[in-house]
């Protein structure tokens, strides 16, 4: 007899939402095998910003979800505009080049706004305003990115502390300490345990079913240098130092077909300043993402990429992996005065370089053409503009550059011109891997021979083929918890059945 119905491993956002939907849809006896000790669990999940994004056609849709905003925010609602689905998906298009899956893209955005009411109705995650993060504050109203107003109480620390309570309360076992290390396959093909090690030794748990929710392999330099080159191989990583591959490894051992972009990943600009791996308790505060309202130079004194192609949080996830292409895999973000405030409060984690001229500021700086670096300043502000001439901070202003310059700058373009000068270190930190494995409409894991594998599903980053090149900022928690709820729904049914 299986010890268990249903087996989850790992515990983040996805595996969470799994093993409580596997309660729900009535599998009884069901485990989460965590590899972290438990002071360090929940994986990426813990470290994010918890922001949703999720499509809805009328702002007032989403009141349940943040009761007393109106009296916290004054004229909460004037402030959102509708995020419908063909927006959702027309943006989650436009950011891969047309590459996300359709059938899985269409799936995860139809649910989005389902998958986050059952967040917070059945996983009992309290959810909060956005406010630091995707709002902006315009003559006096708080204007909000689009589909971006809420986020999980106390961000991913919260969102991580809610799942847990909720899965324990609702007779989840959670194993601290267990890392997953094979899967077993009976006779008949069909997926009926796993191998785990934890302090005791090597023991074999048998399940009905098994749902892999183990993250990406952002976390294993010999993998990302692999899949993904050296500069990515050279990373830090901003969020937890588990995921290290094991699922996809294992799952691939016994036949799972790898799909999506292996050679992609999420990585933004964060600090230069940190270390290898982000502080648990600093979470995602290395981000330094205000660079639309900057100019970015990097060590050789030369721009090289259109920091106003868009709003930063449809091209935070390229540019990390475009400054890792620069010399040192650094560059600097110069602000002046006139955009210090619109700077997010995560910069107060480190301090600026601060000068009264862009010469003194440049010979403060760890540039090795500072010559160059000043010519670069001089053409970018002869070709920017005045604030006076339409720049508005809300949405994409068409306040480009004049000229030729390149590369242009195709928003926010205002001149460098009102001392002090800030400057602010970057380079790019890793988030997750875009490469997973393929799955079906159910979450079932897909062999190599086109058959799906009995037993087997997945979800979070582990699955493969929504993400290529960029990604819309809060689409990973909603992914997770969307194929993770089906994933959860499908195993207790394959147990069942
Ligand atoms: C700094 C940062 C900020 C972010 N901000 C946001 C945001 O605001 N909004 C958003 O949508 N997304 C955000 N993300 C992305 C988001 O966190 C991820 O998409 C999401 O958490 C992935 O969930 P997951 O459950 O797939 O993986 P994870 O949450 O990483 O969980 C993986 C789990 O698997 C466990 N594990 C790994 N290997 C094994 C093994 N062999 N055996 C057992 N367990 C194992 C890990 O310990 C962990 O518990 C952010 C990420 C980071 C790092």
């Amino acid at each position: 007899m299986s010890q268990y119905d249903v087996i989850v491993v790992g515990a983040g956002n996805a595996a969470l939402a799994a093993a409580v939907s596997a309660r729900e849809n009535g599998a009884e006896r069901v485990v989460v095998l965590e590899k972290a000790p438990r002071d360090m669990r929940g994986g990426n999940t813990h470290w994010s910003g918890g922001v949703l994004r999720f499509a809805f056609d009328d702002p007032r849709e989403i009141a349940p979800l943040v009761p007393g905003a109106e009296e916290q925010i004054e004229n909460f609602y004037d402030g959102i505009a509708p995020y419908p689905y063909d927006d959702y998906h027309g943006d989650l298009m436009r950011v891969t080049g047309g590459r996300t899956d359709p059938v899985l893209s269409d799936i995860l955005v139809r649910n989005s706004k389902e998958t986050v009411f059952w967040m917070n109705e059945v996983g009992r995650v309290p959810m909060e305003p956005a406010l630091s993060l995707s709002a902006i504050k315009k003559d006096n109203k708080v204007i909000w990115a689009r589909g971006l107003v809420v986020r999980a109480k106390h961000e991913g620390v919260g969102l991580s502390r809610a799942w847990f309570a909720t899965a324990e309360a609702m007779g989840v076992e959670i194993r601290y300490g267990a890392a997953a290390r094979e899967l077993i396959v009976d006779d008949s093909g069909k997926v009926s345990g796993v191998r785990i090690r934890d302090d005791d030794g090597m023991h074999t748990l048998n399940a009905k079913s098994v749902v892999l929710g183990a993250g990406g392999f952002e976390a294993n330099v010999q993998m990302r240098t692999q899949h993904i080159g050296t500069n990515i191989g050279n990373a830090k990583v901003r969020g937890t130092p588990h995921n290290q591959g094991d699922g996809l490894r294992m799952a691939m051992d016994i036949g799972a077909m790898p799909t999506g972009q292996w050679s992609g990943c999420h990585a933004t600009p964060i600090s230069a300043d940190w270390g290898e791996f982000a502080p648990r308790e600093l979470t995602d505060r290395s981000n330094r993402l205000s660079y639309p309202f900057a100019v970015m130079v990097n060590l050789k004194g030369e721009r090289f990429v259109d920091e106003g192609e868009d709003p930063a949080l449809f091209t935070y996830a390229k540019f990390g992996r475009a400054i890792l292409a620069q010399p040192g895999a650094k560059a600097w973000q110069i602000f002046d005065t006139q955009t210090l405030h619109l700077l997010e409060a995560r910069y107060s984690t480190s301090d600026p370089i601060v000068a009264d001229t862009l010469e003194d500021l440049l010979e403060l700086l760890d540039i090795e053409d500072k010559a160059q670096a000043l010519r670069t300043l001089k053409a970018y502000n002869a070709a920017a503009r005045d604030a006076g001439e339409g720049f508005d901070p809300t949405k994409k202003d068409g306040l480009e550059t004049h000229g030729d310059l390149k590369p242009p700058k195709s928003n926010w373009a205002l001149r460098l011109d009102k001392p002090p000068f800030h400057a602010y270190s970057a380079t790019g930190g890793i988030t997750f891997t875009f490469g997973g494995l393929k799955i079906t409409e159910d979450a079932q894991v897909v062999a190599t021979d086109w058959r799906p594998i009995p037993g087997l599903f997945c979800c979070g980053e582990m699955v493969g083929g929504l993400f290529y090149d960029n990604y819309p900022a809060g689409t990973g928690l909603v992914s997770g918890a969307t194929f993770g709820r089906i994933a959860g729904r499908s195993a207790a049914n394959a147990a069942q059945g």
